[in-house]
């Protein structure tokens, strides 16, 4: 592992002791796999690339992680949730539809629209999600 990953493994683990989780060792095993991706991954496959780690212990460490809004839901229509690992606050994806590649992408401009919409809705608006569906550079 490079130090730039050890250090976001470190910051990850010390955002969830900061929110009162505990981080074993199994844990930590967890979120150094899936900074090393660099990319999207399911739960399965991070459950197979560590055999000795309990499969709930790998789900539940993702739910946790997803709610300290530290990896992102990425829609992909197929049978397995893929997550990614966010490196800002608020932001977007492009994902590439040949090579799965993402990227985060800030999108200000739509922001303000959905405000501006806000108004018009009949609930109070809680989140939204959009992904960017490209071919990326390499693929073309
Ligand atoms: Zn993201
Ligand atoms: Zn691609
Ligand atoms: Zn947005």
């Amino acid at each position: 592992m490079v130090q730039n990953q050890i250090e976001i493994v470190d910051s990850i683990v010390e955002l969830i002791v900061s929110s009162g989780s505990s981080v074993t060792n199994s844990r930590r095993r967890i979120i150094a796999e899936i900074v090393r991706k660099d990319g999207l991954f399911t739960a399965e496959e991070i459950a197979k690339d560590l055999p000795n780690i309990g499969r709930a212990t790998v789900y539940r460490t993702i739910k946790l992680l997803y709610e300290l809004e530290k990896i992102c839901r990425i829609n992909i229509i197929d049978e397995h949730s893929y997550y990614a690992l966010s490196s800002s606050d608020h932001h977007h994806h492009t994902v590439c539809k040949s090579c799965n590649k993402i990227e985060e992408i800030n999108l200000t401009g739509l922001e303000k629209s959905i405000k501006k919409y806000q108004k018009d809705l009949t609930g109070e608006l809680l989140s939204h999600n959009l992904e960017l569906y490209i071919i990326c550079e390499t693929c073309t």
